[in-house]
């Protein structure tokens, strides 16, 4: 079958002919109907090569949808024909965490070297994927894979770090999103449909603040020195009370610190070099500053019952297998305007 892999430190993913997987036992073998490109596979694509975690070459692709094509011994629950979404930040399943359903938090998987696919193991970027459990296989129960692909991470994991949240974003409150690209989009989107806070959006690119806007943004900004500023003056000098970073470098981590009010949580989901100093007096009182990974399989859930409820659409540009190192290319050029999906 064709794979986009990911094959040498520094060099551009390749699309190449790798054998078909079969699935052994418990395992489950979907025919790849879409695979998000996330700026993630960047970032990783430009470690270097004395600490890279990986095994290469790498098939890409941790957003990933399918049809089910065959079931390996044992699996039930779970038949062929099915259309489902893959939960791609898997755990062992039995663990204090990811009883819970947090496999994005499992206390063993580095342990036992278990990897979401495209981050360690074999990505959906490819004719077939190979899963190694059906609970990691959610229904699409009706939604259009393509379209829905990028809830399992650009979706998922601005809604974690939303949800977490939510206490905070009461009437009158004022939600900051920095970066409106894949996961920015859809937060906007998932503030709106969640929360009676007002939407700040930021970014560097006049299309992506079009987009936030388009999708729900109460105001855009330009994420420039005078950013910071300007949110005062929207919030009438009291700040936000949460304020989410998707870029993550230092600049927007500096702004995020600079916008925030007395109580305000800052998520810094960007993965990027980013630091903002914590201590007394650094930044208003009662300040909180996490730096969340993915979300859970319940709250995957109820990403999907969002999007079947009408709350999210996200914003695609698709692209064949053959398409793929060029979508890469665009999306570190900060050419593609939502979410990029590669369509086998
Ligand atoms: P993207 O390229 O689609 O979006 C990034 C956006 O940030 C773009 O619109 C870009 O114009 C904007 N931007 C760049 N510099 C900026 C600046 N200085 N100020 C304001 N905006 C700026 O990327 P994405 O796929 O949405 O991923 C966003 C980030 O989230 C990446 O760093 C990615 O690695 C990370 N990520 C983290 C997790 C996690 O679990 N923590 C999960 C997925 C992605
Ligand atoms: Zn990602
Ligand atoms: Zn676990």
């Amino acid at each position: 079958m064709k794979a986009v892999q990911y094959r040498e430190v520094g060099q551009p993913p390749e699309v190449v002919t790798v054998p078909d997987p079969e699935p052994g036992p418990g395992q489950v073998l979907l025919k790849v109907a879409a695979a998000g490109v996330c700026h993630s596979d960047i970032a990783v694509m430009s470690w270097p090569a004395d600490t890279f975690p990986f095994q290469l070459p790498m098939t890409l692709g941790h957003e990933g949808a399918g049809t089910v094509a065959a079931l390996g011994d044992g699996v039930t629950g779970i038949a062929e024909g099915d259309l489902v979404a893959v939960y791609g930040p898997q755990g062992c399943g039995r663990c204090a965490l990811c009883m819970q359903g947090k496999e994005n938090y499992c206390l063993r998987a580095a342990e036992l070297d278990i990897n979401p696919p495209g981050l360690g193991a074999p990505g959906a970027m490819a004719e077939y994927l190979l899963v190694d459990d059906a609970r990691f296989l959610l229904p699409l129960d009706g939604l259009d894979p393509v379209k829905t692909v990028p809830l399992t991470d650009a979706g998922l994991t601005p809604y974690h770090a939303v949800k977490r949240s939510l206490p905070k974003l009461v009437p009158g409150s004022t939600a900051v999103v920095i970066g409106a690209g894949g996961l920015g989009h859809v937060a906007i989107q998932l503030l709106r449909a969640l929360t009676p806070a007002r939407v700040i959006a930021l970014d560097v690119a006049e299309q992506k603040l079009e987009l936030a806007k388009q999708v729900g943004a109460h105001e855009t900004l330009v994420s420039d020195d005078k950013a910071a500023d300007r949110v005062k003056e929207l919030t009438g000098g009291r700040g936000a009370q949460a304020v989410f970073d998707f870029v993550g470098v230092q600049p927007t981590v500096t702004l995020a610190g600079a916008v925030t009010g007395v109580e305000a949580d800052v998520a810094i989901v960007g993965v990027a070099d980013g630091a903002l100093p914590v201590g007394f007096g650094r930044l208003p009182y009662d300040v909180s500053v996490f730096s969340p990974y993915w979300g859970s399989r319940g709250e995957l859930h109820e990403v999907l019952e969002l999007a079947r409820a009408g709350a999210v659409d996200v914003h695609v540009e698709t692209y064949s297998l053959d398409e793929a190192p060029a979508a890469y290319e665009r999306l570190h050029e900060g050419k593609v305007n939502g979410r990029a999906v590669i369509v086998p």
